[in-house]
């Protein structure tokens, strides 16, 4: 009532031309979401353009198996204006329990993994005490989201490897979970999810098929590698790769003399051409390696975490710059 007579008399033209003119293009401030750790951040930023603030809690070139928690990083979480939490799950990043539990996160977590094809480990590279058959784990889809206790006991353990993203294929499930997530929570912006997504999903698409065709130009002999921890079973599953990796799947257990004694033989045995450093681990380990086999050293691997600077600062350059290396090193 008040704005009609307060515009009483003003013809319809003029009016119309105040109210568009008063109108903001886009007033809408972009939503504020976290990612456990920078691989995620950077899919996250990639769908969701300028529309949405992320960050990140571990940082390029950090390890994403643990993390050291700032003030910050729980008074984001705390914030009512962050409305998601990505997560990767598998066990990777099951240290976000406790800063859920510290923080009073209101909002969604995301569970970036979900629907993947699970790469299990064999019983070999579990450091398997304890008896897991009774947990009945398979055909599970959620298995973040049920017991959390007595799953987080068995991730500890690795049952499952969490490097899901470095098969592309996988990436792509993990692009489909986040468009879903931005646009439940911003439906305004629904187009603009899903007009990224599947651009982004073409770029993952193409990639594949690159890595594909480079990987079959190295002969099948020497398709055999040495990594620092066990981030490349989905890569080398994917793309037709042999890995060994000397720290297993997570990077906190220290491999012993009788380990490393052990992976020297094989490398001779098998003549594993050469041997790779991560951009989250310490190397001393695998240049004793290539001193005591004779195989080279075949450049940096990103395996949990992007670069901060370079070719792979994002998920894309990150898998270019290792099929490079790779290649490179096995050709
Ligand atoms: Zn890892």
């Amino acid at each position: 009532m008040k704005f009609q007579a307060y515009f009483k008399g003003v013809p319809a033209m003029v009016l119309a031309g105040l109210l568009g003119s008063a109108l903001p293009v886009h007033a809408k401030a972009p939503i504020e979401v976290v990612a456990s750790f920078s691989i995620l951040a950077d899919m996250v930023k990639s769908v969701g353009a300028d529309q949405v603030n992320v960050v990140s809690l571990v940082p390029a070139d950090g390890n994403s198996h643990e993390v050291e928690l700032t003030p910050q990083d729980v008074k984001k979480m705390s914030s009512p204006d962050t409305k998601l939490l990505f997560v990767n799950g598998l066990g990777l990043d099951s240290w976000t329990d406790r800063l859920l539990a510290s923080s009073g996160f209101k909002g969604k977590v995301i569970v970036a993994s979900d629907g993947v094809k699970v790469r299990k480990l064999g019983e070999a590279s579990v450091d398997d005490e304890h008896e897991h058959d009774d947990h009945g784990h398979e055909g599970h889809e959620h298995p973040e989201q049920e017991n959390e206790q007595e799953h987080e006991h068995e991730h500890d353990h690795g049952e499952f490897d969490p490097h899901a993203w470095q098969d592309l294929a996988n990436g792509q499930v993990y692009v489909r979970n986040i468009a879903q997530a931005l646009t439940q929570a911003d439906p305004e912006n629904a187009a603009l999810y899903a007009g990224n997504a599947q651009d982004y999903i073409k770029q993952m698409q193409a990639l594949d098929e690159q890595v594909r065709k480079s990987m079959s130009e190295i002969p099948v002999e020497r398709r055999k590698i040495v990594t620092t921890h066990e981030a490349f079973g989905y890569f080398a599953d994917a793309y037709g790769l042999e890995v060994i990796a000397p720290l297993g799947i997570s990077t906190s257990a220290e491999p012993s003399a009788k380990d490393i004694s052990a992976i020297i033989r094989q490398i001779k045995e098998q003549q594993i051409p050469a041997v790779f450093l991560e951009n989250v681990k310490s190397n001393k380990l695998q240049d004793q390696i290539s001193k005591e086999t004779g195989a080279k050293v075949g450049g940096i691997l990103y395996s949990d975490a992007l670069s901060k600077t370079g070719e792979a600062d994002s998920y894309l350059g990150m898998m270019r710059s290792n099929v490079r290396v790779i290649t490179e090193a096995l050709k």
